[in-house]
């Protein structure tokens, strides 16, 4: 399975800012002739930005999708409207939406199968709070996030357009890494229950870890067991540390 390395740009970066650190990314990549999949979710507004700078050497996603073909849905995007600015991925479940716009595991189920039927490819973010963690229920939180997502999906689509990025909540965007034990305890966790919903299908998903991921922490992060790719959040916003970690 190829490694993916992704940025998530978070609400960063103008359609101008989104554009140079497109064109320095895409031109580091060039000449790192790296076999990794690089991903960049970048802010609606600058989606076509990047992809114009970083095609082909990376691919662009969003970082939410509304589950519906278009409506009256104000604020909202639909999975043709990020289409057609030139991203393939989207995000679904990212920690700052379940957490800071109390997104349910339903309603992100809901996107991640919505999304996916549409063509577009999914990485849904999962993890546990730090309460969580303490009080023992690390997979009991994973699975209750995992299985809303996974009901009903045919299971050629997840083998070819899903990944999953663990990314424990305490560990996002605080500069407190997760032990190598705690990741990989976590990421052997994620790969029993996709085995326990999907059956043989799991084992061709790509399951990345995400949270104060840096050029320095990379390499040990990527030996471990089931980690197949990172998402990375403050430290993709410069081509530099990105393209460092993209390496790693
Ligand atoms: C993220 O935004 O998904 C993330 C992991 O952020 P950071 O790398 O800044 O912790």
């Amino acid at each position: 399975m190829k490694t993916i390395i992704a940025a998530n740009w978070k609400m960063y970066k103008t359609r101008a800012e989104a554009a140079e650190t497109g064109r320095d990314l895409a031109s580091r990549l060039q000449s790192l002739k790296t076999d990794r999949m690089v991903l960049v979710f970048a802010p609606f507004t600058a989606i076509a930005a990047a992809a114009d700078e970083l095609r082909p050497f990376a691919a662009v996603g969003a970082q939410d999708v509304y589950p519906a073909l278009e409506g009256a849905f104000t604020g909202e995007i639909s999975p043709a409207m990020i289409k057609d600015c030139g991203a393939e991925w989207v995000l679904t479940g990212h920690s700052e939406r379940r957490h800071i716009l109390h997104e349910s595991s339903d309603f992100v189920g809901q996107k991640t199968a919505f999304a996916l039927k549409e063509g577009l490819s999914v990485m849904l973010c999962i993890g546990e709070t730090l309460a969580e963690r303490e009080a023992g229920q690390l997979e009991r939180v994973l699975s209750s996030q995992l299985e809303p997502a996974l009901r009903d999906l045919p299971k050629d689509i997840l083998a070819d357009r899903f990944a999953i990025a663990y990314e424990p909540v305490w560990a996002i965007g605080t500069g407190k890494v997760a032990s190598e034990s705690d990741i990989a305890e976590a990421h052997g966790m994620i790969r029993n229950l996709l085995s326990k919903f999907l059956g043989s299908v799991a084992g061709s998903i790509p399951l990345l870890y995400g949270g104060s991921v840096k050029p320095a922490n990379a390499p040990a992060i990527l030996k471990l067991d089931n980690v197949n790719g990172l998402l990375v959040g403050g430290a993709s916003l410069k081509a530099e540390s990105f393209s460092q970690i993209v390496t790693a």
